[in-house]
Order: C-alpha cells, then structure tokens, then sequence
C-alpha cells in the first residue's frame, strides 16, 4: 500500500463521507464534478494560512486547521451563499503534523456539513492550509462590496476586538486567557448570512482585516462616504468586556483588530426594527463621500490606526 494514499484515506477521505446533493463524481479521483442546480450560481473563494503568519509557531496544528476552514468559509457568509463543498491543499512539514491538521479540518467539515471534496497533499519547509470553498446563491441575490447606497445604515453581525485581544494574549504567554478562544475558534456567520439574504440586503463584506480597513473596501468599492459614531461602538458588547484595556487600546482592538469574522453590511432603513432584533448593531450609516470616517457627538473626528496589511 503506498504511504501517501493510505495516509490521505485514513486522515480525511475516510472521515468526511459526506457528499452534497449535486455531487456526481466526488473526492478521489483526477478532480470532483457537480451539478449547479437550475435558478442558482456557484459562489468560489480561495484562502491560505501559514504557520508563523496567520497562527502562531506555538499553537496547536489542529486548531490552526480548523481555524483555516472556518475562515474560508467567512468569504461564502459574506456572499450570502450556502456552503457546499471545499478543496484542501495541505503543505504538512511532517506526518504527526499532518495529523494534527487533519483533526481540525475534518472536525471543521463536520461542524458545517460541508463536503470535502478533494484535494493536494505535500511535504513543505513550512506548515500551511489552502482552502478552497464553493457554494451556491440563487441567482442575482450574492451580496457585494459595491452596492451601498447614500442613506443605507451601516450595521454589524457578530462582534469585533476579541479576536485581536486573545492573539495578544496568546502571545504574551496567557495561553488560557479568557479572549484566547475568541481568536482560536472562529465561527464564520452563516445563519446571519442567510437572514441578510432573506431581507433582500444587497452589500456585505466580511471582516478580516480590521472593521476600519474592510468598511473602507465597501467605500470605495460604493462610493459612498461610511459614517461609524463612537457611541454606538461603545455598544457593542466588546466594548464592555475590553474595557479594563483603557479606552485606547478598546478602540484600537475594535476598530482595527482583524479576524473575527464579523459581517459588515448596509441595509435600507425600513430594515431597523428588523435587524435589531436579528441580534445585529447599527453602527452608522452611508453619506456622500467615498472613505470611512468616524464620529463623536456629531463631529468627525480624526483616527488613522491601520487594520493588518501582509505587505507593509
Ligand atoms: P492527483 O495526483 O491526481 O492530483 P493526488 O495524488 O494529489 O491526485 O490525490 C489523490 C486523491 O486524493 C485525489 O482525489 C485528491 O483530490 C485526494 N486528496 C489528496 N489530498 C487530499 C486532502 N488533503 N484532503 C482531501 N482529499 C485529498
Ligand atoms: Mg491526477
């Protein structure tokens, strides 16, 4: 039996048997087949992690995995899709690693129903997951970057800070820090992703990089200038349970803290009453412009912390 068919069978073919309905020709062969149901279109994304880069050297491989799909995943929330099914190349240093991936992974498959459709396994200088995830929308319905309209109010599903604050506790050595699973376990909204599509909302973006940074994609993508009042930050429940911080370093993680996988979507008014009960928050709204600004009891005031930037 050759080594490396045996171990990709036994670490993920045998432990993901699930197969979506469309699935004709599923994992193990040359490449997997499936059928795009009448009325809908495929929603295709791709994402990488690296060990040292998007997780820590000492943390485990087998949360870094599941944390890899997880976020991937975030990318078919932010569209409004419904996730089918993934493609994984894996890049292990060694077999016990690729183990430890493998845990995370499939755990993470499992969780959210998802196919594993195929895939790459190989030996690499440097641990690293590439996940590739698709989904389906009924047509014309995926939420974008660029449909924000003056007047929209901004809003928020899921909360933003903790993430940042459980890596910086992580790397200060608090391993069992209370915000540490906030960064370790990410859960990507898909039910809430669901609800934006049933209410017809037409622009979301998923925040990756920072709430500052990826509003300002939905600026600049819309042309519309993106209003966020200080007062309602200070809402949100992070906001509270960071502030032993000190008020600077709660807006820092808030506003320019990365991966928690948050939605950030604009919606037409009518939709308030709606969306609060949801569990959503508002945090401002679209007015002409085409950048992010923030406000303080009605004036702009001036902020230019940076979300994370691979190249800077
Ligand atoms: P090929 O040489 O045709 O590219 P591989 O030898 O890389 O195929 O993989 C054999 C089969 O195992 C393929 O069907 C592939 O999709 C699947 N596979 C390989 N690695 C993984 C993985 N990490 N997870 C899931 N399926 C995998
Ligand atoms: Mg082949």
């Amino acid at each position: 039996m050759n080594h490396e068919f045996d171990a990709i069978a036994k670490l993920f073919q045998q432990r993901t048997p699930l197969q979506h309905p469309t699935t004709r020709i599923g994992n193990g062969d040359d490449a997997s087949t499936h059928e795009i149901p009448q009325g809908f279109e495929l929603v295709i994304s791709t994402d990488t992690a690296v060990q040292g880069v998007h997780w820590p050297h000492n943390m485990g491989l087998d949360i870094a995995g599941n944390r890899a799909i997880q976020a991937a995943l975030s990318d078919l929330a932010a569209m409004g899709a419904k996730p089918a099914w993934l493609w994984l190349s894996i890049m292990a240093t060694n077999e016990h690693d690729l183990q430890q991936m493998s845990h995370g992974i499939v755990q993470a498959c499992q969780q959210q129903a998802v196919e594993l459709a195929g895939g790459d396994t190989v030996t690499s200088p440097t641990n690293a997951i590439n996940v590739t995830v698709g989904g389906l929308i009924q047509k014309n319905k995926a939420m974008r970057r660029n449909n924000a309209v003056i007047d929209d109010d901004v809003w928020l599903f899921g909360d933003v800070g903790l993430s940042a604050a459980g890596l910086n506790q992580w790397l200060d050595g608090e391993h069992d820090g209370t915000f540490v699973p906030h960064f370790q376990d990410i859960l990507p909204q898909l039910e809430q992703s669901q609800s934006l599509i049933d209410l017809a909302i037409k622009c979301c973006i998923d925040i990756s990089d920072g709430l500052l940074q990826d509003a300002g994609h939905i600026a600049k993508a819309s042309q519309v200038g993106i209003i966020i009042n200080i007062e309602n930050i200070k809402l949100l429940p992070s906001y509270a349970k960071l502030q032993h911080l000190g008020d600077e370093q709660v807006l820092k993680h808030i506003l320019s803290g990365g991966e928690d996988y948050a939605l950030l979507f604009t919606a037409p008014a009518k939709h308030q009453l709606t969306l609060s009960q949801l569990g959503a928050f508002k945090l401002g709204h679209c007015a002409q412009g085409s950048s992010v600004h923030l406000c303080y009891d009605g004036k702009t005031i001036d902020y230019n912390i940076k979300g994370f930037d691979h190249f800077a």
